[in-house]
Order: structure tokens, then C-alpha cells, then sequence
């Protein structure tokens, strides 16, 4: 059963409320969701985040690059030939090396096209993509997060923390005046509560350290990101000297990142994201790299995933043994419409069931996705 066509979306979806970190401020969604179609009219459907600040990647220059390098790989091709003890490996092969000009990686270009083959594929087969990510647990739980803003946001945003009953928060940080709203947090969650701090690279060497050490009492579980994407060598010295264990968002977008991150001892976890990784494929490959290290993972997402993404991420999560935070499945705590039938969102204390319907298990409705592309590009 050959992919006959294929339809690309520029998709906005506006926020109930922006979100803000040090390298952005937004209050919509700014995705691309491909839908590639069968020969008897099975679909499946894949969603990637391009930023510039993490990828490289617009979401115009994405949807060109979708649909001039990576469709024409695509359309024509027969779902039977592809093997389903291999699939993620087999689809990736199907797409080419990605250039890298002009881009730190085409990785969400890649990623909402490898969703989409895979969806469709096992919903040919009407199977769950759970046969190839067998689950690990039954239940994935995420952590709850604090964005950057004024001292009574933050405060409200930690007072809602905790009356979901979150048991792990990661807090956006953006320079010195954030330590005292980092002690405020800590306060209002109590001792037990994980907190983990994201600087988006809002550090140099001198200023990470300074902060890291006044905010060392706080009992926080890692940084995130503190210095912008840079040298392995100029982390692992931060994190030689570092009081807080360090973990790589920006810093590990590629798969030859993680082998240099992993040589020079520049970190203590990695931060996987499936878009920004470029798939699932890259992402078991990544995570593969860091657990032979003796590095942790967070499955972390981007800000304003659809519930593409976010089932994409849930059966991930519950695949992955010995993960140590999971992020995502926010759809309408952010969004104010998601484009699937099925409520993808999490729940109190941040806990979501898996997912078993055919494909990633839920049901894109493509009304709501027509109502919020920017533009569509049919392609067949
Ligand atoms: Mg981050």
C-alpha cells in the first residue's frame, strides 16, 4: 500500500495565556503538521516545532523544506515494505541526510514527517505504535512549570503547582534577581517537592556560577541549559565547578552532539526533545548514547505541542526505562483548542495514562486543523 499525498499545515493555535523564558516570549502555537495519505485513503498524521533558537528552523523555511526535500522520499512509498520489528530505523532511512546550512538541523522538518509516515503505518495495520515502544509503565507523569515573569506570577504559578499536587516543578530562570523567586518557590512547595531550574542560556561562565551558588541551598535538582549552545569544553568546565548538577536542552539538538557532549564530560543530563531531535528515532538513539554514559534524561517538549506530539511523546515516556522527568501532554492547559478528539491532557499530580488506539491512539480532527493553519500545501 504505497503514500499517494500529502498535506502540510503552517498551524497557530493561540495560548490561554504566554509563556514566557529568556530567548522568547509567545502566545500562540507555531507548528507544521503533516498528514500523509495512503493509496485506500488510511492517514497519518505528524507535527514538528521549528525554532530558530533551538533548531535553526522557521516554520516557513520547515514547511519548504518538508515539502521540496524530505515529500519527494515519501509520496510513492509502500507501507508493506517497511519493516515493523524496525520501524522508526526504517522510516528515518527512507529520509535524507539532513543538510545543515542555514540550520542548526532540519530536525522538526524531519520530525513531523517521520511521525506522519509512522502513524499511518501502523494505522494500516491497525495496530498501536505501542508494539514498537512496548511500555515500560502504564502511567507516565509529568512535571509541572513555572515561566519566567513577575515575582506575583511566579508566586501564582507555584500556588497552582502545588494545588495540582505536582511532585516535580522545573522553574524558568532568566539571570540574578531570579534567586529569590527561586526561594520563594521552594517555599511554597515544601521540602519534598523536585525543583530543576531552565536558564535558556541566560548565563555566561562567571554569571552561571554566581547564581548556581547562591541558589545551591534551595536543594535543586539540576540546571538546565545556564550558558548558551557553545563549546562541550566551556560546560564541562561549568559543570566542574558547578555546585547543581548540569543538564544540555539547546546544547543537544544532533546525534553528534550527544558523542561530543558524552566525550568532553560536559553534563549530567540530557534534555530529549522528539521534535528537536528530529524524531523518535534520533530521540532512542540519543537516549541510547546517554544511558551507555551513565547520563540522565529528561523527555522534555516544546512549548505549544498539539496532541501530535504530545502522544508521540506519552508512548515515548512510557518506553523509556529510568527516565527522570518527563515534560508535555499540556494541549489545553496552553492551547485554547487541541486538534484531537481524545482529552491528551494530563491530569492531577501531572499523571497521564498510555495510549493503545491504532497509530499514536488519538483522533486528528481536521476541521480544527483547517480552522488553525496559517496556509495549507497539498501535495501529491
Ligand atoms: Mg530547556
Amino acid at each position: 500500500m504505497k503514500i499517494a499525498s500529502a498535506c502540510i499545515y503552517a498551524l497557530k493555535i493561540p495560548f490561554v495565556e504566554s509563556f514566557s523564558h529568556s530567548l522568547s516570549e509567545r502566545d500562540c502555537s507555531d507548528s507544521i503538521v503533516v498528514r500523509v495519505t495512503t493509496e485506500s485513503g488510511i492517514s497519518g498524521f505528524g507535527e514538528g516545532v521549528p525554532r530558530p533558537y533551538v533548531t535553526g528552523e522557521t516554520c516557513e523555511a520547515s514547511v519548504e523544506y518538508v515539502k521540496n526535500e524530505l515529500l519527494p522520499w515519501i509520496v510513492g512509498t509502500d507501507l508493506d515494505g517497511i519493516d515493523l520489528k524496525r520501524p522508526f530505523e526504517t522510516v528515518s532511512s527512507l529520509l535524507p541526510e539532513p543538510a545543515c546550512e542555514g540550520a542548526v538541523a532540519w530536525n522538526a522538518s524531519r520530525c513531523s514527517l517521520e511521525l506522519a509516515v509512522i502513524d499511518c503505518l501502523f494505522r494500516h495495520y491497525d495496530l498501536s505504535v505501542n508494539r514498537a515502544l512496548p511500555p515500560a509503565s502504564q502511567a507516565v507523569t509529568y512535571s509541572g512549570v513555572i515561566t519566567c515573569g513577575t515575582t506575583a506570577n511566579v508566586e501564582a504559578a507555584a500556588q497552582r503547582c502545588k494545588a495540582a499536587g505536582f511532585k516535580t516543578i522545573k522553574m524558568k530562570v532568566s539571570g540574578d534577581e531570579d534567586a529569590e523567586r527561586v526561594a520563594m518557590v521552594r517555599d511554597i512547595l515544601g521540602s519534598s517537592a523536585s525543583i530543576r531550574l531552565d536558564a535558556n542560556g541566560a548565563f555566561n561562565p562567571d554569571t552561571a556560577i554566581r547564581f548556581l551558588e547562591s541558589v545551591e541551598k534551595y536543594d535543586i535538582e539540576c540546571i538546565e541549559q545556564p550558558m548558551p549552545r557553545g563549546s562541550p569544553t566551556d560546560l564541562a568546565a561549568l559543570r566542574s565547578s558547578s555546585p547543581i548538577p548540569v543538564m544540555a536542552d539547546e546544547s543537544i539538538v544532533t546525534i553528534k552532539d550527544a558523542h561530543d557532549l558524552v566525550r568532553c564530560k560536559a553534563v549530567d543530563y540530557f534534555n530529549l526533545r522528539i521534535s528537536k531531535c528530529g524524531g523518535i528515532h534520533n530521540t532512542l538513539v540519543i537516549s541510547e548514547i546517554a544511558r551507555s554514559a551513565g547520563i540522565g534524561i529528561q523527555l522534555g517538549c516544546q512549548v505549544g505541542e498539539t496532541a501530535i506530539l504530545s502522544a508521540a511523546g506519552r508512548h515515548l515516556a512510557a518506553h523509556l526505562q529510568g527516565l527522570r522527568f518527563v515534560e508535555g501532554s499540556y494541549s489545553t492547559h496552553l492551547l485554547v483548542e487541541d486538534i484531537s478528539e481524545e482529552d491528551i491532557r494530563f491530569g492531577p499530580t501531572g499523571r497521564a495514562s498510555t495510549l493503545a488506539g491504532a497509530g499514536f491512539g488519538i483522533t486528528v480532527c481536521e476541521t480544527l486543523l483547517n480552522k488553525y493553519a496559517e496556509h495549507t500545501i497539498l501535495v501529491s
